[in-house]
């Protein structure tokens, strides 16, 4: 074990150590699943016939998984283990996992098997095709709910309209990652990770290889709908700024039927000196323009927040032990 400073970026490995592969697993209570999990990926890895590492990445787990991990990388030290301070979000213990993987080429990869590890194989052929990037795309989602796919789909339509990022449809963290793009990554400064997004605002060469997403093999997932729907504000506040600028428009076009109404108020004054009993309508307007105004400050308050968050410059995680980092790979 090495004791961890828990605020300074990991130890940018020393190349010596550095492998060609590392898979970064980002695990918060998966305990029931690692034995399989383990089994069917290092049988993908052996295959490979490249020097590996698999960095996990304890996103504070309250089950037995750091202990099941611990058991692993005893028996296989190229099993590495970074355990972060508490839970911080699969986003952030991925970035924690990129920072502390060597290899030339880095493939995040859920823990629950959804994403099917044999697929690493295409990936790399693909990679030795000259790619920097490649994702696998689901062609099915018989693994997720019903509600769960939709919201997911309506969710990328709109991300699709508003940002100009094209972020490829129906891809999930589970990709293929050369070093150059692994190392831009790192380096990009922002506190809201979303890593999607990210990913697809990077840019170099990219190539797409399909396959069916599988359900969950053990426990259960960590995305309620409200987790989600944060999730989705994230997203669409760090990649847009589309929400904060409408307000101006919907100002301008509500001033003008103002305007147009008022004149018409007049009118019917002038040419009837019919006297408008206005209660009614006037209960609408203001109810109608208190509630544009709330949402266009909480608008506001969202990218605010957000502001405050990065400016804040806290870390994005902390580590607090980490697990194999000085032992030369297999
Ligand atoms: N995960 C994590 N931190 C969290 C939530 C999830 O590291 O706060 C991990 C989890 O252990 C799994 C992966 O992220 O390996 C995907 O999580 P999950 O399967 O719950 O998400 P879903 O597949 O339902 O989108
Ligand atoms: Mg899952």
């Amino acid at each position: 074990m090495t004791p961890a400073d828990p605020i300074s970026t990991p130890p940018r490995i020393a190349r010596a150590s550095a492998v060609e592969l590392s898979l970064v697993v980002p695990i918060h209570n998966e305990a029931a699943g690692l034995d399989e999990f383990f089994t069917r990926t290092l049988a993908v890895l052996e295959k490979l016939g490249l020097t590996w590492e698999i960095v996990c990445v304890n996103d504070g787990s309250t089950d037995a998984s750091l202990e099941r991990l611990l058991e692993f990388h005893r028996r296989l030290p190229a099993i590495k283990i970074v355990s972060l301070s508490r839970n911080f979000g699969k986003d952030v213990a991925l970035s924690a996992g990129l920072d502390y993987a060597s290899g030339a080429a880095v493939v995040p990869i859920d823990a629950d098997l959804q994403d099917p590890p044999e697929l690493i194989e295409r990936m790399v052929a693909k990679w030795r095709e000259g790619f920097d990037m490649v994702y696998a795309v689901r062609n099915r989602r018989d693994g997720d709910s019903w509600l769960k796919r939709q919201t997911a789909r309506y969710f990328y339509r709109i991300f699709d309209r508003i940002t100009d990022i094209p972020a490829p449809r129906d891809t999930g963290d589970f990709r293929l990652l050369d070093r150059r793009v692994v190392d831009v990554l790192a380096r990009l400064p922002e506190r809201t990770r979303f890593m999607k997004g990210l990913f697809a605002w990077v840019g170099f060469r990219h190539a797409a290889i399909s396959y069916d997403r599988e359900p969950r093999r053990a426990g259960d997932t960590k995305w309620g709908y409200w987790r989600l729907w944060n999730f989705a504000l994230d997203a669409i506040t760090s990649f847009s700024s589309l929400p904060l600028k409408i307000w101006s428009y919907l100002g301008l076009v509500i001033s003008i039927f103002a305007f147009l109404y008022a004149m018409f108020l007049a009118g019917l004054k002038i040419l009837r000196g019919i006297d408008v009993p206005g209660y009614a309508s006037l209960m609408v307007a203001v109810l109608f323009f208190g509630g544009v105004q709330l949402t266009s400050l909480g608008i506001i308050g969202e990218y605010l927040a957000r502001m405050y968050n990065e400016v804040k410059g806290r870390p994005l995680y902390l580590v607090r032990d980490a697990w194999g980092f000085d032992q030369p790979s297999p």
